[in-house]
C-alpha cells in the first residue's frame, strides 16, 4: 500500500531485472515523470531511491510495472517512505553487493530485431560483427560467475571497451546502455576459423566455413552453452557423416534455417508455432515436414516431425544467410557426453568429428543445450529446457518453508531446486550414466547453487537403487526423501498447472522403479502432492532378459507373445528362457506395449534410441476409428487393463496382412479407448475428476490428442504438461516439490484424503 503523500522514497523491484535494460528504463521513466534519485542492482533485484510529489511517484511505480522492458519479469514491487534526502537529478548508481541474497537471472536471449537489422547493415559500425547484442538480447547465463551482473562478473570481464562503446555504455539514451556483453569489432571477442590441428586458417571465417559447409564438410561452431556440429541438412552423404562420425545413429538431428520463410519451405507452421520458433528462448520446434522437401531423410528418417530452429546468435545468423542453405546443427559432443565448451576442449574432444572448427575468444562458463519444444493443443508442450529456459524459474502459487535439492532422474535428467515459490530447475544434463555426465551434472548444479545463493535442506531422489542420482543422494549429508518414479510424475505436471488435491494422475513412460521392485510405466494413481496409492496398472508382461528389452524390442514381442499363447515363432533359447522365467523380470510399462507392437508389425526389431519404436509407431499410424479389444479387470485390489486381447487381435491382423497404417492406429485408439474407460471407473469409485497425465508416453502426440478427447467427452477434466516436459526432464520438478509437501511443519499439514491416509 502506497501512502497518500510519498515524496521520499525506496522502491524494490524483484524479478528478472538485471541484464534486460531494467535500469535504463527506470533512467527513462525517471526522466518522463520528473522523478530525481537513483537506482542500483542490488543481490535481490533492483533498488530505486526516489523523490517526487506523490502524483508523480504513484505514476512511475505503475509505469514499473507495466511498461517494463519485453525481457523483464517483476515478481514484486515494495514501498518504503525514507526520510528526506537532498538530490539534483537521477543517476544510475554502480551495483551493490550483498551477502545472502539473490536475485534472479536471464537466460541468454535470441538476437533482437534492432541488433538483426544492424548486423546486416553496410553502413552500421557492427556490420556482420558476429557478437552484436544490447540490453534486450545476447549471453547472459553462460557468461556469468556471479551476480549482481556487472560485467566484471562475466567472461567480458577481459575485453576493455573501445572509447565508442563505452560511450554508448553510458548513454542512457542508447540501446546498448549499461549492457555488460556489448563490444564492437574494435575492441570485442574475435571470431576465428581453425583447421583440425587448431591452427587459424587465414580469410574471412564466415565465408570460408559457410564454403565449407555447402562442400559437404562438418563444422564444429563455438555457439552461446557450448559447440555445434553443423553441416549441409540437404545432403545425405554430409549428414551419414556426421552421424557415422559423431556415433549417433538414427536419432532424429535438429535443423537450423535461415528464417521463417524457410522453416516454412520444409515444415507446415502454425502461427504459435511461428511465435515460439521466433520467441526468445528460441527453442528448436518440432515441426510437421512437409513431403518432399529438401531435407536430407538422413536427418530424421521414419518420423513425420522435424525440429526446425532458427538462428539466435550473430553469428548464426551470419552463417546461414551466407551458406544458403539449411544447416543441421547438433550439440558438439560423441553421442552420450557432454556437450564441449572450450577451445582446446573442442579442438581435443571433437577432432575425429569436426574437419574444421570456428572459434572465438569470449569464454562460456556453463555448458547449455538447446532447448527442444512443440505446440500441442495451442499451447506450448516443452520437451528439453535448456537454452534460453533455464535458469527462468518455475513460478508455484505455493511457497514451500523447506529448501529442498531434487537429483532428477537418470535419463534426460534435470536437477531442481525449490525455495520459496520458485523451483529452479537446471538445464537439461540427459542421460547420466558416465562420469562426464556426472561431472556436467555436478558443475550446473553448483553453479546455479551458488548464483542464486542457494541452500537446500533436503535431498529428493528416485527410488531406483541404481541411479547415480540415487547413489548421490546417499552420499549426501542432507535428509533424504525418496520419491516414487510415476508419483514424482504426477505431481510435476499439478505444480506445473498449480493444482493442489488429489487427482487421478495417468503416468505412462518407459521405465521407472516401483515400489514393489517391479519396472512399472502404465500406471494410474490416486495422487496428492505428498502421498499417492497405485489405482491401476497396465498388465505386465515378462522380459526376457531384463534391460536389455529397451533396445533389443524384439525380445519385448517375444515376452509378449509367450503370454497371448503365440510362441510359435519364438526363438528356441528366448522360450527356454521365458519357460524357466530366468532374468525375466515383470514391466507393467506401456513404452514397453509400444515396442512390443512396433516389433511384432515389423516396423523394426531393434531400437537405436530411447523411445525411437514408439516414435515410429505414431508415425505409421493413421487415425482410426475401429480398436481391438481389452478387458478391464480386478485384481489384488488395483484395477488393471488385460492387453492379451489386444495383442491376439493385432496378431491377427498382421497375418492377414492389414495395413500398417491401421494395425498402428487401432493400437493407439485401443490404448486410448483403455486411458479412457479406466480414468472414468476410478472417478466414478472416487468422485475425482482431474486427471493429470505425465510420462514420456504422452510426447507421443496422436495417443495424447485422442486422450485428450476421449477423456473431455467422458467430463473429466485434463491436466497436460506446460512448463516442463511430461518426460524424465520434468521429474526433478515433481521430487521437489513431493519432498517440501513432505516437510511441512506439522501444523500445517493437511489432512490428507482417505485413499492417501491409509499409506501414512
Ligand atoms: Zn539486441
Ligand atoms: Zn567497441
Amino acid at each position: 500500500m502506497l501512502p497518500d503523500e510519498p515524496q521520499y522514497g525506496l522502491i524494490e523491484v524483484r524479478g528478472i531485472v538485471q541484464g534486460v535494460g531494467f535500469r535504463p528504463f527506470v533512467y527513462r521513466l525517471a526522466g518522463n515523470y520528473g522523478i530525481k534519485g537513483n537506482v542500483t542492482n542490488t543481490s535481490e533485484g533492483v533498488r530505486i531511491r526516489a523523490a517526487a510529489s506523490s502524483e508523480r511517484m504513484r505514476g512511475f511505480i505503475r509505469a514499473l510495472s507495466q511498461q517494463a522492458p519485453p525481457q523483464a519479469w517483476i515478481e514484486d514491487i515494495s514501498w518504503k517512505e525514507l526520510p528526506a534526502f537532498e538530490v539534483e537529478d537521477f543517476t544510475i548508481s554502480s551495483s551493490l553487493r550483498e551477502a545472502g541474497t539473490s536475485t534472479l537471472i536471464s537466460p541468454d536471449l535470441a538476437t533482437c530485431d534492432d541488433c538483426l537489422a544492424e548486423l546486416f547493415d553496410p553502413n552500421d559500425r557492427r556490420y556482420r560483427y558476429p557478437f552484436i547484442n544490447c540490453t534486450n538480447c545476447g549471453p547472459r547465463f553462460t557468461i556469468i560467475e556471479d551476480t549482481p551482473y556487472d560485467r566484471p562478473m562475466t567472461t567480458m570481464a577481459g575485453f576493455k571497451m573501445c572509447e565508442r562503446c563505452e560511450e554508448e555504455y553510458h548513454d542512457p539514451a542508447n540501446r546498448r546502455f549499461h549492457a555488460q556483453p556489448d563490444a564492437c569489432p574494435e575492441c570485442g571477442p574475435r571470431l576465428w576459423l581453425a583447421d583440425e590441428g587448431g591452427s587459424e586458417i587465414a580469410g574471412d571465417p564466415i565465408e570460408l566455413a559457410a564454403e565449407l559447409l555447402r562442400n559437404g564438410k562438418i563444422v564444429a561452431i563455438k555457439g552461446l552453452g557450448g559447440f555445434q556440429l553443423a553441416c549441409d541438412a540437404t545432403s545425405g552423404q554430409a549428414v551419414a557423416g556426421l552421424r557415422e562420425r559423431k556415433r549417433r545413429y538414427s536419432k532424429p538431428l535438429a535443423v537450423m534455417v535461415s528464417g521463417l520463410e524457410e522453416a516454412r519451405r520444409i515444415c507446415r507452421v502454425s502461427e504459435e508455432e511461428a511465435r515460439l520458433l521466433a520467441s526468445p528462448g528460441s527453442p528448436i520446434v518440432l515441426l510437421n515436414e512437409k513431403i518432399n522437401n529438401s531435407i536430407s531423410r538422413e536427418v530424421a528418417e521414419g518420423l513425420e516431425h522435424q525440429g526446425v530452429f532458427l538462428p539466435y546468435t550473430p553469428l548464426h545468423h551470419l552463417l546461414l544467410r551466407e551458406a544458403g542453405i539449411p544447416l543441421v546443427m547438433t550439440s558438439g559432443n560423441m553421442s552420450s557426453e557432454p556437450i564441449c565448451k572450450d577451445n582446446l576442449e573442442a579442438l581435443e574432444r571433437l577432432a575425429g568429428i569436426a574437419d574444421y572448427f570456428l572459434l572465438h575468444d569470449r569464454d562460456i562458463l556453463i555448458r547449455y543445450d538447446d532447448s527442444v519444444s512443440r505446440i500441442f493443443a495451442g499451447a506450448e508442450y516443452p520437451l528439453r529446457r535448456a537454452r534460453g529456459y533455464a535458469p527462468y524459474p518455475v513460478k508455484l502459487k505455493d511457497t514451500y518453508t523447506t529448501e529442498v535439492i531434487a537429483l532428477g532422474a537418470e535419463l534426460k535428467n534435470t536437477f531442481c531446486f525449490l525455495r520459496g515459490s520458485h523451483a529452479f530447475i537446471g538445464q537439461h544434463i540427459g542421460e547420466m550414466d558416465t562420469g562426464e555426465a556426472l561431472s556436467h551434472y555436478e558443475e550446473a548444479r553448483d553453479a546455479m547453487q551458488h548464483l542464486f545463493r542457494l541452500d537446500p535442506q533436503v535431498v529428493a531422489h528416485d527410488l531406483h537403487p541404481d541411479y547415480l542420482t540415487t547413489r548421490l543422494a546417499m552420499e549426501s549429508s542432507l535428509p533424504r526423501i525418496g520419491v516414487q518414479h510415476h508419483h514424482a510424475h504426477i505431481v510435476s505436471c499439478m505444480a506445473d498447472n498449480d493444482i493442489q488435491g488429489e487427482v487421478i494422475g495417468v503416468a505412462w513412460d518407459g521405465t521407472g522403479y516401483g515400489e514393489d521392485g517391479t519396472v512399472w510405466g502404465g500406471e494410474f494413481l490416486f495422487s496428492d502432492r505428498a502421498h499417492f496409492r497405485r489405482a491401476a496398472r497396465l498388465r505386465p508382461y515378462l522380459m526376457p532378459g531384463g534391460e536389455i528389452c529397451i533396445s533389443d524390442i524384439s525380445r519385448m514381442a517375444a515376452g509378449v507373445l509367450w503370454e497371448v499363447g503365440e510362441s510359435d515363432g519364438i526363438a528356441e533359447e528366448l522360450a527356454a528362457q521365458l519357460r524357466s522365467g530366468f532374468n525375466c523380470p515383470l514391466t507393467s510399462s506401456a513404452g514397453r506395449m509400444f515396442d512390443a507392437a512396433a516389433a511384432i508389425i515389423g516396423l523394426r526389431d531393434k531400437a537405436l534410441y530411447e523411445g525411437q519404436a514408439a516414435c515410429e509407431l505414431e508415425a505409421v499410424a493413421k487415425r482410426m476409428s475401429s480398436r481391438y479389444p481389452y478387458h478391464l479387470l480386478e485384481s489384488n485390489g488395483l484395477l488393471e487393463i488385460d492387453t492379451r486381447p489386444l495383442f491376439k487381435a493385432l496378431i491377427d491382423d498382421v497375418a492377414s496382412k492389414a495395413q500398417m497404417a491401421e494395425i498402428a492406429g487401432r493400437f493407439h485408439t485401443t490404448l486410448t479407448a483403455a486411458i479412457v474407460e479406466t480414468c472414468s471407473r476410478l472417478s466414478e469409485e472416487t468422485g475425482l475428476e482431474r486427471i493429470a497425465l505425465s510420462g514420456g508416453v504422452f510426447q507421443n502426440e496422436l495417443l495424447t490428442s485422442m486422450v485428450l478427447e476421449g477423456l473431455s467427452s467422458a467430463g473429466l477434466e485434463c491436466y497436460l504438461h506446460h512448463r516442463v516436459p511430461c518426460n524424465d526432464g520434468g521429474i526433478s520438478l515433481g521430487q521437489a516439490v513431493v519432498a517440501a509437501e513432505r516437510c511441512r511443519p506439522s501444523p500445517q499439514i493437511e489432512v490428507p484424503s482417505q485413499r492417501c491416509q491409509a499409506l501414512l
